[in-house]
């Protein structure tokens, strides 16, 4: 199920549990040109709950409070965008969290196909549509098919990241993608600073 909240926040009294899925929907991919409009987020349960901003304001203080809960893992997908996003509109740092393309990188480097879509495919034998990915995300109030694909971003990365666990296990690169998790947050935050194009660990 769906829920859809317009213009607004998250409700008071909503618990998504100790690890939430994070995605979010903005008017295109350029960080300051591009403003945020929706926030989707699931407790892994089949339930999504989108958020439609208020563009004007931005003031939704419980979605605020789940992105800064040092007890709840966040979960994304390219976290990297999402959390630079959330830092520049809704001025928090989103953590701790968890992303599953940096684990696929670290754990599926037999291919160089690390979309949601293919590694969703692949481990979990998903077929995502992405029809609406490039749509109207700062329309008035969002389609029913705006609504299924906001939702289905999030839906899925509970089970993915349990088989990546598994992969990053068995490869011996768990420790290293945690360091990468816990720093991942910075790295967004480097985005917004200035160091957007710019590897602070490249020799150059
Ligand atoms: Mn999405």
């Amino acid at each position: 199920m769906t829920h859809y909240l317009h213009k607004g926040d998250l409700p008071d009294d909503l618990d998504l549990g100790s690890v939430v899925a994070i995605d979010s929907e903005t008017m295109g991919l350029r960080l300051r040109r591009d403003p945020l409009c929706v926030v989707q987020l699931s407790s892994g349960d089949g339930n999504a709950h989108l958020v439609q901003l208020d563009r004007t304001a931005y003031d939704a203080p419980n979605l605020k409070r789940l992105l800064t809960d040092p007890k709840v893992l966040k979960l994304f997908h390219f976290g990297r965008f999402d959390i630079a996003m959330f830092l520049l509109h809704l001025g928090v740092l989103t953590a701790p969290v968890y992303c599953t393309k940096i684990a696929s990188k670290l754990a599926r480097t037999y291919t160089d196909r690390h979309g949601l879509k293919d590694v969703t495919r692949e481990l979990l034998q998903v077929e995502l549509s992405k029809a609406q990915q490039s749509s109207d995300w700062g329309a008035d109030s969002l389609s029913n098919d705006q609504m299924a694909y906001a939702a289905s971003d999030v839906l899925h990365l509970h089970a993915l990241r349990t088989r990546l666990d598994t992969m990053l296990v068995r490869e011996g690169r768990m420790d290293l993608a945690t360091a990468c998790f816990a720093f991942l947050p910075h790295r967004a935050a480097l985005d917004l600073a200035g160091w957007e194009d710019n590897d602070i660990f490249a020799h150059m």
